[in-house]
C-alpha cells in the first residue's frame, strides 16, 4: 500500500468495525437469549403449572407434592429451582427443607406462575435461582433481570471491543513508529559526524519514501564529505610540486649556489604561471559552486563559436597530421552564452581531443532541435575506458595515470570547469567513448529566446 493516509484510514475503519461488530454480536446474542427467558417467565411455564395442577386435581390438595416432586426423575433440575406455595401462601414444596411450611411473606418472593383451578388460585410456583443470605429468597423481577443481563452483555462487549482496539492500536502504532525511531537514531548518528548512515525501508508509503530519501541524502553527504577531503588533498598535492621547485631554485639563487640564466628564469616563470592558472581554475569552480560565476551572455551563432575554437587549434592539428573540421548548417538558432567562457570550454575539449588523437580526425559539429542546440567535439583518438569515463568530469581526475603526463598542462580540472560553465548556462555536457576508436563530447544548450 503506497499511502500512509489510506493505511491509517483502513486501520481505524478495521478497529471501528470490529468493535461495533463485537458489541453487536455479543449483546445481540445475549439479548435474544435473555428475551426468550423473559418472555417464558412472563407467560409462565404452562407445562410445570399443568403438571402441578394435575397432582392437585388428583389429590384435591397439595398433599404428597413433596414426595412426588422429590422422586420424579425428569424434574431433577426444575425442582431445585422452584418453590410452590398453596392458596394460603404457605410453602408446600421446596427443595431446601428449611423453607417448607414457611409463609410467603417471610420469603419475599416476587413474580410467580399462578396455578388456577375453576377460577380459583390454588397455588403459585416461584422460580428461585439464587438464595440470598439471611434465609431469604430474593427474586428479581423478570424486567430488571432482563435489563441487567443485557446491560452486562453490552458492557462486556464494549470492554472486549476496547481491549481489541487497544491491542490493534499498539500494534499499528509500533509498526508505524518503528521506521521513525530508526530514522531518529540514524540522524543522531549523522549529527555525531558519522555520515552515510542507512535505515531499512519497510514500505513504499510516505514513511518508506522518507526513509529512501534519507538514505540517498546520507550517501550523498558522505560522498560530498569524501570528495571535499579528496579535493583538499589534491589541491595540496598540486600546489606542493611547483612550490617545491620554486623554493629550491630561489634558495639556490639567493645563497649563490645557482647562477641565474635565461632558461632558469623561463622555468620559474612557467611554474608561477601554472600556479596562477591553478588558483584561477579553483576560483572559477568555487564561483560556479556558489552559483556566482559572472556570465556576460549574449546571442552567439553556434557555428561561429565552433570555428573560433577550430581556428585556435588548426596549426597544432596540422603539425600532428590530424584533420580538424567544423560541420554545421548555415542557419542555426543562436545560443545565449558568455563567448569567452564557452570558448574556454570548447578549447579544453579540442585540446584534449588533440592530445589523445594522432593521425585521425577531430570533428566539431552543431545541430539543433525545437528547444536545444547541440555542440559536439568528436575525435578518433585513444578513447576512454568505461571506469574512467564515469569520473572524467570529477575535479583533479586524470584517467591516463599510466601514460606520461604533462604536469604543467594537465591539472585534471579542465572537464570539471567545462561542466561547471556549461551548467551555469543551464546546459548539459556528456561524454561517450569507445576505447581504441575515439571519444565524443556533447554539449546541449538552450536556444536563445530572441
Ligand atoms: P586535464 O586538464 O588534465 O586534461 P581534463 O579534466 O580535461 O583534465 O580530462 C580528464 C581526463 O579525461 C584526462 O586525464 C584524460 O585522461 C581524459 N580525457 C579527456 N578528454 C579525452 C579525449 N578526448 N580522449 C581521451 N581521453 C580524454
Amino acid at each position: 500500500m503506497r499511502s500512509l493516509a489510506i493505511k491509517l484510514t483502513l486501520a481505524f475503519l478495521a478497529v471501528g468495525i470490529s468493535g461495533a461488530l463485537l458489541v453487536a454480536v455479543i449483546s445481540g446474542l445475549r439479548t435474544r437469549q435473555e428475551f426468550g427467558r423473559f418472555v417464558t417467565q412472563r407467560r409462565g411455564n404452562p407445562l410445570l403449572a399443568d403438571l402441578m395442577l394435575g397432582h392437585y386435581t388428583k389429590n384435591s390438595s397439595w398433599e404428597g407434592i413433596q414426595d412426588w416432586l422429590d422422586n420424579e426423575p425428569f424434574l431433577e433440575i426444575v425442582r431445585r429451582r422452584i418453590v410452590l406455595v398453596d392458596g394460603e401462601l404457605t410453602v408446600v414444596y421446596s427443595h431446601s427443607p428449611e423453607y417448607r411450611g414457611l409463609d410467603t411473606a417471610e420469603l419475599n418472593l416476587e413474580g410467580g406462575i399462578p396455578i388456577e383451578k375453576d377460577g380459583l388460585q390454588v397455588g403459585t410456583i416461584y422460580d428461585v435461582n439464587r438464595f440470598a443470605s439471611g434465609g431469604r429468597l430474593p427474586r428479581p423481577s423478570p424486567e430488571s433481570f432482563f435489563l441487567r443481563n443485557v446491560n452486562q452483555a453490552t458492557g462486556a462487549a464494549a470492554l472486549i471491543a476496547a481491549l481489541l482496539a487497544l491491542a490493534l492500536g499498539i500494534l499499528l502504532s509500533r509498526a508505524l513508529t518503528r521506521p521513525l525511531r530508526e530514522l531518529t537514531s540514524a540522524t543522531q548518528v549523522m549529527s555525531a559526524g558519522q555520515l552515510g548512515a542507512q535505515v531499512n525501508v519497510y514500505s513504499q508509503d510516505e514513511i518508506g519514501n522518507l526513509a529512501s530519501s534519507f538514505n540517498q541524502m546520507s550517501s550523498q553527504l558522505a560522498e560530498a564529505s569524501r570528495l571535499r577531503k579528496q579535493l583538499t588533498a589534491d589541491i595540496a598535492h598540486d600546489l606542493r610540486t611547483p612550490l617545491t621547485i620554486l623554493r629550491g631554485y630561489t634558495e639556490g639563487l639567493s645563497d649563490g649556489s645557482i647562477q641565474g640564466r635565461q632558461e632558469l628564469y623561463d622555468l620559474l616563470h612557467q611554474e608561477v604561471a601554472h600556479l596562477q592558472r591553478l588558483v584561477e581554475d579553483l576560483r572559477t569552480l568555487s564561483l560556479a559552486d556558489a552559483g556566482e560565476l559572472p556570465l556576460a551572455r549574449r546571442a552567439v551563432d553556434p557555428k561561429a563559436l565552433l570555428e573560433r575554437a577550430g581556428l585556435a587549434h588548426v596549426m597544432q592539428a596540422n603539425q600532428k597530421d590530424v584533420a580538424l573540421r567544423v560541420e554545421a548548417p548555415e542557419l542555426l538558432p543562436s545560443v545565449a552564452v558568455d563567448l569567452e567562457r564557452m570558448t574556454q570550454v570548447l578549447n579544453n575539449l579540442v585540446t584534449n581531443a588533440l592530445r589523445y588523437t594522432s593521425e585521425g580526425k577531430i570533428t566539431l559539429s552543431a545541430t539543433s532541435n525545437s528547444s536545444f542546440v547541440t555542440l559536439q567535439v568528436a575525435d578518433t583518438g585513444t578513447g576512454i575506458a568505461g571506469d574512467d569515463l564515469r569520473h572524467i568530469f570529477d575535479r583533479f581526475y586524470r584517467a591516463d595515470g599510466s601514460r606520461s603526463r604533462d604536469r604543467l598542462a594537465q591539472s585534471g580540472l579542465g572537464l570539471a570547469i567545462a561542466k561547471a560553465i556549461v551548467e551555469a548556462h543551464d546546459g548539459t555536457i556528456q561524454a561517450e567513448s569507445t576505447p581504441g576508436e575515439g571519444s565524443r563530447f556533447t554539449i546541449q544548450l538552450p536556444k536563445s529566446s530572441n
